[in-house]
């Protein structure tokens, strides 16, 4: 299944989800990734999916929220590695375009020194771009890039495309403990905000089981000090995102094992949420038990909570 959803988003409503790339193939292998190890690492567009077969679940998913008298604030590209490896997605959006909802993409910005992808994202509407770090030394050990990435290239990508793009374009920046959380970083990090001037520039920190088991969120002062930084120099709009998602607005077809495993290979999500929706659906945990058990779905302790994340290496 490559849509999913639509799962609430803290920044775009009611999100239909685009799947549009593999499990794990990524130009970047961030240490808090909560896929896991990136699988495939590769900076070559090329095509994964047929955008015919995109466009037409996307349309399946639409006549089935409009039987259910649901609605869709946003298409997302959020996949399962990062979307502009994907070279037909400027054709996928103009596609989506048809349906009238807005189209959102959540990149890595790895590749957006190429025009090509420049001029896909210029077609949607809301664009948000990692900078987890400026300083080349910190990049390489939160992202882990892909050897043939230049990060001076990338940061210089990111500020041509802030200059031509209309849509509404955030950052977003990870913080992890003893990583990319120290003054210098976040001042870095306030330069390159203040030269791209984003809508917003979102402080997150890893909510759910990470790539690595000694990556850590960075602490509440450290957050509140890069809130703080960032603000002042960089005059950008900042908000932090630190806590769990919301549960209410989840949308279960019947099919609630398709739905689940669509959700938790993007977003793993936490035991209490999954046990919420099985009551709201009249579902029993019988089926979360058996695709535990055929393997088709992981279980994860972090930070005290259980979560459950699509086994991408069983699917
Ligand atoms: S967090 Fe995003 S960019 Fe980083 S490895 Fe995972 S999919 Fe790739």
């Amino acid at each position: 299944m490559i849509v999913y959803g639509p799962v609430p988003s803290r920044r775009l409503g009611q999100s239909i989800g685009i799947n549009n790339i593999p499990p794990k193939t990524c130009s970047y292998s961030c240490i808090y990734c909560q896929l896991g190890k990136t699988d495939k690492m590769q900076i070559k567009r090329q095509e994964f999916y047929k955008p015919e077969v995109i466009f037409n679940e996307a349309k399946l998913k639409m006549e089935q929220l409009k039987n259910q008298n649901k609605h869709a604030d946003y298409f997302s590209f959020v996949p399962d590695g990062e979307p502009t490896l994907d070279i037909n997605l400027g054709y996928e959006i103009d596609m989506l375009k048809q349906f009238g909802i807005k189209i959102a993409v959540i990149t890595n910005a790895s590749l957006l020194w190429m025009e090509s992808v420049k001029n896909d994202l210029m077609k949607a509407d809301w664009v948000s771009v990692s900078i987890d770090a400026t300083d080349n030394d910190t990049w390489h050990k939160i992202d882990r890039p892909h050897g043939a990435l230049n990060n001076k290239d990338i940061l210089n990508g990111i500020i041509e495309f802030s200059k031509m793009y209309k849509g509404t374009l955030v950052t977003e920046t990870m913080l992890v403990d003893g990583i990319n959380d120290d003054e210098d970083c976040i001042k870095y990090i306030s330069k390159q905000l203040s030269l791209i001037n984003p809508s917003k520039a979102y402080l997150l920190v890893p909510t759910r089981p990470p790539a690595e088991n000694n990556v850590q969120r960075a602490a509440k002062d450290r957050v509140l000090s890069a809130y703080k930084i960032i603000k002042d120099m960089s005059g950008t709009d900042v908000e932090c995102i630190t806590g769990d998602e919301k549960e209410e607005g989840f949308f279960f077809t019947e099919a609630v094992a398709d739905d689940l495993l669509s959700i938790a290979s993007v977003h793993p999500v936490r035991e209490e949420i999954v046990d919420e929706l099985l009551k709201k659906r009249n579902a029993d945990k019988a089926v979360i038990n058996q695709l535990v058990k055929e393997g088709k779905l992981l279980e994860f302790s972090y930070e005290g909570k259980k979560f459950y994340r699509k086994n991408i290496k069983n699917i």
